[in-house]
């Protein structure tokens, strides 16, 4: 990761946490909140869709995105917040036990969708939440968050 030190210098500024994870981002988005950004940052909370707070890591749909490579490190910050179920194009493809189903009606519809990238997706996403479910109360470092195979990819783009 090229940019993991400029990352780490933009979200832990005040020095105050030893390694980059929810709680810590959380701390520092309500650190900037209190300065010039407030307005922004204090959105940066809550579900763009319901207006709810995204309380815990393992509803947060910027995670799981940010877990499965579809969102990179260095707009984690300034990206909007919204839950896993408030997404629903996206949170069809969990398929757990711990994870009430939901439903999509329209044009993304998994149910419409070719067999075999649905399989697929249903694999990634669903193993992109039980990672954030893993990482609830855990020290991990923000950029050790994702999927091994994510940060097998960011090591590849780096070169
Ligand atoms: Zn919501």
């Amino acid at each position: 990761m090229c940019r993991s030190a400029d990352l780490d210098r933009a979200l832990c500024y005040d020095g105050s946490a030893k390694t980059l994870n929810w709680a810590c981002f959380s701390a520092v988005r309500e650190a900037i909140g209190r300065g010039s950004e407030m307005a922004r940052c204090e959105e940066g909370y809550l579900c763009e869709v319901c207006g709810q707070d995204v309380e815990d890591i393992a509803q947060s749909d910027l995670y799981l995105r940010y877990v499965i490579g579809l969102v990179d490190p260095e707009v984690l910050h300034t990206a909007r917040e919204r839950h896993i179920r408030c997404n629903p194009t996206l949170a069809q493809f969990i398929v757990d036990p711990e994870f009430e189903p939901v439903c999509v009606t329209g044009p993304f519809d998994k149910r419409t969708l070719d067999p075999a990238y649905v399989r697929q997706r249903e694999i990634l996403v669903t193993r992109g939440w039980q990672r954030l479910r893993e990482l609830r109360g855990k020290e991990v470092s923000l950029l050790d968050y994702p999927l091994p195979e994510v940060r097998a990819a960011w090591q590849v783009r780096a070169l």
